[in-house]
């Protein structure tokens, strides 16, 4: 795979900013979109759009094709065993909050345990406190080694039999850790609890196979994955789903409305309440496509590359702090310059075209276990390449130049 040329089908990569060519780093907060995405959008809009399900007209149908077929791209894709199992969202954090305010209020009850890690997104946090608060239920937290992997004999001391649910990223959007899903997955079951993953920085960079992994649940978010923002997943096993209410009313997802109660559609549709995210969905499969013709192994194992040798070339900053383990990484690295707030550290790489985040990156408990208050991050994607670590490193270079004072 080459990611120049890949890069040559992303219009926005193909500017200058600042007056230097645009060095795109913040693709863990959202990618960029390729033609291919970008077209099959506005095609959408000018030959199909409609609204979907209910219409006996042409374009009523091709929407709902356009919409349902989506779905079955993205159950083949994570390898679903039914189109059932996919409900569409508006992206991760919807698709959390769903099982939490669903499965998890209706499961949990006073004295029981929802298993996390520290690690988690506050998208994987506060639905769960949220349900804590209600049902009486306790949050226990797998403790973390010092480079933020965890262990498996934790994973073994902190679920017990009265888990109901665990809640675990499979890769950190901080750490850069890919944690053990499936020995979790393993673990949860044997207690009897149901296993729900956070796979928004997954989903973009691995091979993903829900049915190998056994867990119940899986979020991911589209606009991550070179497809659009507002579109998301939320993969259920279906006897789960089944069993679960929904949490939004409406249009859409009903079978029968009375004037004092309704019924419900079947699977997925009666989480789908509304007018769904019908370019989304369309946006998300061709993005899926898109993916896939390059090959989820080949994006794997070119960003592991590249972190390794981004992970090697920043080691030789003085004064940097890199977290996270040293190997078994995905394409992400977040740091600090001594004692340059990582905003100046930004702002100094914008200057040059560089765009990286700073911030807490919605993890304010791990920032507080690491002991900063925030850090720097650069994260690549299919169309980085070593050419954009390198001018990341001058950069770098030069920003410790400017704040030279507050490095040690
Ligand atoms: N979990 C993780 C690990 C993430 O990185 C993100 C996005 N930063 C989310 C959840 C939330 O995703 P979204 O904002 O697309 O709902």
């Amino acid at each position: 795979m080459n990611a120049r040329e890949l890069r040559e089908q992303f219009p926005i990569l193909q500017q200058q900013v600042n007056g230097h060519p645009l060095v795109y780093l913040d693709n863990a907060a959202t990618s960029q979109k390729p033609r291919a995405v970008l077209d099959a959008v506005s095609r959408y809009y000018e030959f199909s759009n409609s609204n979907v399900h209910r219409g006996v007209h042409t374009l009523g149908s091709r929407a709902t094709d356009a919409y349902e077929g989506a779905r079955e791209r993205v159950a083949r894709f994570i390898g679903a065993g039914s189109t059932q199992e996919i409900i569409f969202t508006r992206g991760t954090t919807t698709a959390l909050n769903l099982v939490a305010a669903s499965y998890a209020r209706e499961a949990c009850g006073e004295g029981d345990e929802i298993v996390l890690t520290p690690m988690e997104h506050h998208s994987n946090l506060i639905p769960w406190q949220q349900v804590a608060k209600a049902t009486g239920a306790v949050l226990r937290y797998i403790p973390l080694q010092s480079d933020g992997t965890i262990r498996i004999e934790d994973v073994e001391a902190t679920i017990t039999d009265r888990t109901k649910v665990v809640s675990v990223m499979y890769v950190s959007n901080v750490l850069g850790v890919i944690n053990p899903i499936k020995e979790i997955t393993e673990i949860a079951h044997r207690h009897g609890a149901v296993m729900v993953v956070d796979g928004a920085q997954s989903t973009p960079h691995l091979k993903v196979d829900v049915r190998e992994l056994d867990c119940d649940f899986y979020a991911f978010s589209g606009h991550k994955m070179c497809g659009p923002t507002g579109i998301g997943v939320l993969y259920g096993k279906k006897h789960l789903l089944e069993r679960m209410e929904p949490v939004e009313f409406g249009g859409e997802m009903i079978d029968h409305v009375d004037l004092y109660d309704s019924t419900w559609k079947e699977l997925p549709w009666k989480f789908e309440g509304g007018t769904p995210i019908i370019a989304g969905a369309v946006g998300l499969a061709a993005a899926i496509d898109f993916l896939e013709e390059i090959g989820m192994d080949a994006i794997d194992q070119h960003e592991k590359t590249l972190a390794a040798y981004a992970f090697d070339r920043l080691s030789t900053i003085e004064g940097i702090s890199l977290y996270g383990p040293t190997s078994g990484r995905v394409g992400l690295i977040t740091f600090n310059l001594g004692d340059v707030h990582p905003h100046d550290v930004a702002t100094v790489l914008d200057a040059e075209g560089i765009a990286v985040r700073a911030g807490h990156h919605c993890c304010q408990p791990l920032m507080r276990w690491l002991e900063v208050t925030a850090t720097a991050r650069a994260s690549f994607y299919l169309y980085n390449d070593e050419a954009d670590v390198d001018a990341l490193v001058d950069g770098l270079l030069k920003t410790k130049e400017f704040f030279g004072h507050a490095i040690g």
